[in-house]
């Protein structure tokens, strides 16, 4: 699209810019709108382009209420999850939490990244929200009034950033860990109804997830770095053969999709804000998949920060940023701390170990309350604490 001469003219007077057109970016800038607030986002690369992301996300009950109040839940092509089996290869011990369990329709929901994004896009058409693709942003000034962003566009002036961007810098001073896994995404047939369980099998190569998605089964499957080149060359029949080795066989598989490869790490910023700027998504905090938590989190975060800048005078004020911040301390931590230890608890593979996995997941299994709070856990953030 285009920068037409009235967005032009209204993102120099724009309260609030945001880094990135990806769905973070976007959910921001229309529940900013819910809130009679209006953003400017500023998009690299061509519009649409998020249309076209591969991503695979399971969204929580949670999301789904947010989603249905940003007013696109209805547009996006979602299959309900009724149960998830969660196992471990090699071990004993399974569990499987159902949506009948927690009185609810469903424990949470499959949708591509791409069916999601439409709708967030086409809300934003309709909505007339300033969409400046083409423009990325490769400077911003922190002045003690405003900021001056450096954008492809010339400048523009905002009172507060926020960065939707999906990495984080280099130079950010973040904690990060590197897993040294990969997960390799692709769709497979199954050749009975999957029944709408979703499956996340615990193995010493790292978390392998099976989603229902309409007919079909979303696969993340994570592996060593060094792995996933060669997962993603293997013929369809023979990666089938792998999958299906891999997966045991509770389901067998007919057909393969395209397989496209992810590296996998956790990083987070100390802090999601700073002076004038928040940052949102991938680029406050990258985490694993293994919990399928990153836009849950995010969506979670831009909720609460729509609402602590509502009616905002100075949106980018340091007391309201702090206590945003503050706000979603507890949540943030959780999630990351949940996906980090998931991921590390389940990587050890010693006998000890993986007994106590097992006797965990039994755990899990025979004794509700326990079940019913990593349902809640899974579903709502840290409400469920
Ligand atoms: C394999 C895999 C499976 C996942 N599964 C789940 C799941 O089941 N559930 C879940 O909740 N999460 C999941 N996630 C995480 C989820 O995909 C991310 O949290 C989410 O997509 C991040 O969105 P984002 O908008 O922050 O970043 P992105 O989607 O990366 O968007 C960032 C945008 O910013 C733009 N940009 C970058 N730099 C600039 C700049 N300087 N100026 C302007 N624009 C810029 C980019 O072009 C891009 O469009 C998964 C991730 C992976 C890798």
């Amino acid at each position: 699209m285009a920068d037409d001469d009235h967005s032009t003219k209204a993102a120099n007077d724009g309260d609030i810019a945001i880094v990135g057109g990806g769905p973070v970016g976007m959910a921001l800038a229309l529940a900013l709108a819910r809130h009679g607030g209006r953003a400017h986002i500023f998009e690299a690369r061509e519009r649409g382009a998020v249309r076209e992301d591969p991503r695979i996300l399971a969204l929580s009950h949670g999301s789904r209420q947010i989603l249905e109040w940003l007013g696109v839940w209805r547009h996006i092509a979602a299959t309900p999850i009724a149960a998830i089996h969660i196992s471990q290869k090699g071990g004993f011990g399974r569990t499987l939490l159902t949506a009948a369990d927690q009185a609810l329709p469903a424990l949470g929901y499959v949708a591509t990244a791409a069916s999601v994004g439409a709708a967030l896009d086409d809300a934003l058409h309709a909505a007339t929200i300033p969409f400046h693709d083409h423009g990325r942003v490769d400077e911003v000034a922190v002045g003690t009034e405003s900021l001056q962003l450096l954008t492809a566009m010339g400048e523009r002036t905002a009172r507060l950033v926020v960065y939707a961007e999906g990495t984080i810098d280099a130079n950010a001073g973040a904690v990060t860990r590197d897993y040294r896994q990969s997960a390799v995404i692709c769709t497979v047939t199954p050749t009975t109804p999957h029944g709408n369980v979703a499956y996340e099998r615990f193995t010493t190569q790292g978390p392998l997830a099976l989603l229902p998605t309409g007919a079909s089964m979303a696969v993340v499957y994570t592996c060593p770095t060094e792995t996933a080149a060669e997962l993603v060359a293997l013929d369809d029949q023979a990666f089938l053969a792998r999958l299906q080795s891999h997966f045991g066989t509770r389901l067998k598989f007919a057909a393969v999709g395209r397989r496209q490869k992810f590296p996998l790490l956790l990083a987070y910023r100390k802090s999601p804000v700073g002076e004038r700027a928040v940052w949102l998504g991938n680029a406050a905090q990258t985490l694993h998949p293994v919990a399928g938590q990153g836009f849950n989190l995010a969506l979670r975060d831009l909720w609460e920060l729509a609402r602590t800048l509502d009616k905002a005078e100075d949106p980018g004020d340091a007391r309201l940023l702090a206590r945003y911040a503050a706000a979603r301390s507890k949540d943030r931590i959780a999630a990351i701390g949940f996906t980090d230890a998931l991921t590390r608890l389940f990587d050890i593979d010693l006998p000890l170990f993986r007994e106590a996995r097992g006797l965990a997941l039994l755990a899990l299994d025979t004794v509700p309350p326990l079940r019913a709070f990593v349902a809640r856990r899974m579903i709502y953030g840290a409400r469920a604490w």
